[in-house]
């Protein structure tokens, strides 16, 4: 690209759909992650998460939500409403998402990335594993770092979204060769080996529509 630059960004106004997509895609999964967590979890993952999701979207219908409001409302349900591991880390993560985004009509690239990080620490603020104990973070680490990264390079923020899909999918199928270390199905030891982390593909479906969502709505100027 030669001349000047087009700064493109998020509009944070009339996004909340991004939710909606989300939980769309979430409940039509709901069978396929509690199969996964069904391996070497007990089997509620997918439960958890379409109730959970599908709540947020009864409560979004018909409101035209910025996507802030929108993450605030998902939040909220999360963390009251659904049980397993899942409900307090999501829901941390979509607090600090609302929170990173809260006043910005536009939201640029390093908003977008600095959202990422802020729902990242969340998560690990209160859950305390790291990359390859084999959970959500093995994608949500790797996006957040592919985003980064690629907006650094010089990329568009379109670019950096890709980018961030692609790697939580390669950190997604990265779980299958780890061992559990944290959560419940650390306790299988060596038997967790062989099989995808429900929490990093339910984080891969997440973030793969909050990609999307976001090309889909990016603005010039
Ligand atoms: P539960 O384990 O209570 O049944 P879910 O089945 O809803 O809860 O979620 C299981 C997922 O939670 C795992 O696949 C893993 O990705 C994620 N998880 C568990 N503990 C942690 C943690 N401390 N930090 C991040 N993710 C975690
Ligand atoms: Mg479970």
């Amino acid at each position: 690209m030669t001349g000047e630059t087009t700064m493109q960004h998020l509009p944070n106004a009339g996004s909340g759909g991004i939710v909606t997509a989300m939980a769309e895609r979430i409940v039509a999964n709901k069978a396929y992650l509690s199969e996964i967590d069904g391996k070497i979890g007990d089997g509620d993952h997918g439960v958890n998460m379409a109730k959970g999701f599908g709540m947020a979207a009864e409560r979004l219908a018909g409101k035209d939500a910025s996507l802030g409001q929108a993450f605030a409302a998902l939040s909220e349900v999360l963390m009251g409403e659904i049980g397993g591991s899942m409900g307090p880390l999501y829901g941390m993560m979509f607090t600090e998402f609302s929170d990173a985004i809260e006043g910005k009509d536009a939201i640029d690239p390093q908003t977008f990335g600095a959202m990422l990080r802020a729902g990242l620490e969340g998560v690990q603020s209160i859950g305390s594993a790291k990359l390859g104990d084999k959970t959500m973070l093995d994608a949500f680490i790797p996006a957040s770092e592919a985003f980064d990264a690629t907006i650094e390079s010089g990329a568009s923020f379109a670019d950096a979204l890709a980018a961030m899909e692609s790697a939580a999918e390669t950190g997604r199928d990265s779980t299958i060769d780890l061992v559990a270390k944290i959560g419940r199905a650390a306790r299988l030891g060596e038997r967790s080996r062989g099989v995808l982390d429900a929490g990093a593909t339910s984080c891969a479906l997440i973030l793969k529509t909050l990609g999307e969502g976001a090309a889909s709505r990016l603005t010039d100027g």
